[in-house]
């Protein structure tokens, strides 16, 4: 919570660790448009705007919205965001928390779900990261095999399945690696003999994930067939020699024969001497790797929120980066690799170089809705979680709209004169990031005063507020934010 003094002025600067970051950023991200030039190369547009984007993200300089309480004449200077997809962890981070609690409120359904992870092969990455149709095409190809396998274990050939899946392009180590992350509702809908929707649960066990990662593997090949990309898994019958067939599971490690015919061989690996168990739920196939042992009961509202910013969290998190003293940033693991790798060090070249890498295509999406929790599914309503409060929303809606009427400020470049208050207001709200008008100090809703940019104005107005107050309190720990009190 921000500290408070007579007359304060809450300024919403970022933490040490975001400064810091940018700090690496800024002087990595020129080294790599210079490097890529002596390679007569240069980065695409969008990464470039993404970069320059996040340098300004949160820059007191750059401008800032201020707010001023009516009746504690508590004032609030809400500065720019960037507003980016690719790395920023700020504004990464706002958007994990907003869509995981708009994901539990408004679209996953009340019953039970599990987290299905789809990785692909190693040669397959870098042609989804770069191609959202293949992307698209793929997880489309996967999640008809999973929603097969709950019609089938449900016994409801008619059932339904819906899914969130957010597309993930990155691994721990900043590195490109894209694979998907799907909240899946773990059964499927369908109707009753009485018209109504019910809800059929089933539970796959690891024989089950064992058998369909081999038909997602199979049915995203062939999808990527179709699609005139070539690939070495050959989904071709071989001759009706036998020792062709055997010989054509051996080398893809599988079983040919018996109850487990297309599955891997079972294996046991040993890690420092101790036999490994492989986790539950997880197997193997041609370099597609199916995850699928998180499960949350219907009525865990708060595991499920917690399971969605999991897989909508930023590519990096601020606080596990580290600036050596060479200059080097250390990026540590959330979890020790097996090989025993626990960190990272990039030089700041490099960690832009990485940082370029994830940055996705423009306009394509991270998140993606299927089944019956499509945007035009015909039982999307009956399914998703009624909006618990659509009058406070309206509320909202009319107080912020009844401000800028009042407040009637414009900013050069914004919405010209006619537009219309509403476009100023989403404007305002998108561009500025204001999360609710409510005063830090007591509370009451804050007017707007002042929408400040341009050259050299932000710098004087907040130089003349902070003059003769105290330094910044250092924010807490994650909370990523400053607090100048007064005097
Ligand atoms: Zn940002
Ligand atoms: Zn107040």
């Amino acid at each position: 919570m921000p500290v408070r003094a007579a007359m304060p002025v809450t300024v919403e600067l970022r933490g040490a660790g975001d400064r810091q970051l940018r700090e690496i950023v800024r002087e990595g991200f020129p080294q790599l448009v210079r490097e890529l030039a002596r390679h007569g190369r240069a980065l695409p547009r969008h990464v470039e705007r993404e970069f320059k984007a996040y340098l300004g993200c949160g820059d007191a300089a750059l401008g800032f919205a201020w707010l001023e309480c009516g009746s504690c004449k508590h004032h609030r200077l809400v500065l720019f965001s960037c507003k980016t997809r690719g790395f920023c962890p700020s504004c990464g981070g706002r958007r994990m928390a907003e869509g995981a609690a708009n994901l539990v409120d408004k679209v996953i359904p009340r019953v039970a779900t599990r987290q299905w992870v789809l990785t692909v092969p190693w040669k397959r990455r870098w042609l989804l990261a770069r191609r959202p149709d293949l992307a698209d095409g793929v997880l489309r190809a996967a999640l008809r095999a999973v929603e097969r396998w709950y019609r089938g274990a449900t016994g409801r050939p008619g059932g339904r399945c819906g899914s969130v899946t957010a597309i993930q392009r990155f691994g721990s180590a900043v590195n490109l690696n894209l694979h998907f992350h799907v909240v899946h509702i773990d059964g499927v809908f369908d109707r009753g003999a009485d018209g109504a929707l019910r809800f059929f649960r089933a539970a796959p066990t690891t024989e089950d994930i064992e058998g369909l990662v081999v038909e997602i593997a199979l049915g995203c090949e062939r999808w990527l067939a179709r699609q005139g990309v070539a690939g070495d898994v050959e989904d071709a019958e071989p001759d009706d020699d036998a020792q062709g067939v055997l010989q054509l599971a051996s080398l893809g490690g599988t079983v040919a024969l018996g109850e487990r015919a297309g599955r891997k061989v079972r294996r046991v690996v040993m890690l420092g001497g101790k036999e490994f168990a492989l986790a539950p739920r997880c197997a193997t196939f041609e370099g597609y790797n199916v995850h699928a042992n998180v499960a949350l009961p219907a009525h865990d509202r708060k595991g499920l929120e917690r399971l969605c910013r999991y897989v909508l969290r930023p590519p990096l998190a601020v606080d596990r980066i580290e600036r050596r003293p060479d200059g080097r940033a250390r990026v540590g693991m959330k979890r020790v690799w097996s090989d025993g790798t626990g960190a990272i060090e990039l030089s700041p070249l490099e960690l832009a170089e990485k940082l370029a890498a994830i940055v996705p295509p423009p306009r394509a999406n991270q998140v993606l809705y299927h089944g019956v929790l499509a945007g035009n599914a015909a039982w999307r309503k009956e399914v998703v979680p009624k909006a618990a409060s659509s009058a406070e929303a309206a509320r909202e809606a009319r107080l912020s709209l009844r401000l800028v009427k009042k407040d009637g400020k414009r900013r050069a470049g914004g919405p010209a004169p006619g537009d219309g208050s509403i476009c100023w207001a989403e404007l305002l709200k998108r561009v500025f990031a204001v999360d609710g008008w409510a005063c830090p100090s007591c509370g009451e809703r804050m007017h707007l005063r002042a929408v400040v940019d341009g050259a050299g104005a932000p710098t004087r107005i907040l130089t003349g507020l902070l003059r003769a107050r105290g330094p910044p309190v250092a924010p807490p720990e994650g909370e990523g934010r400053a607090v100048y009190a007064g005097a």
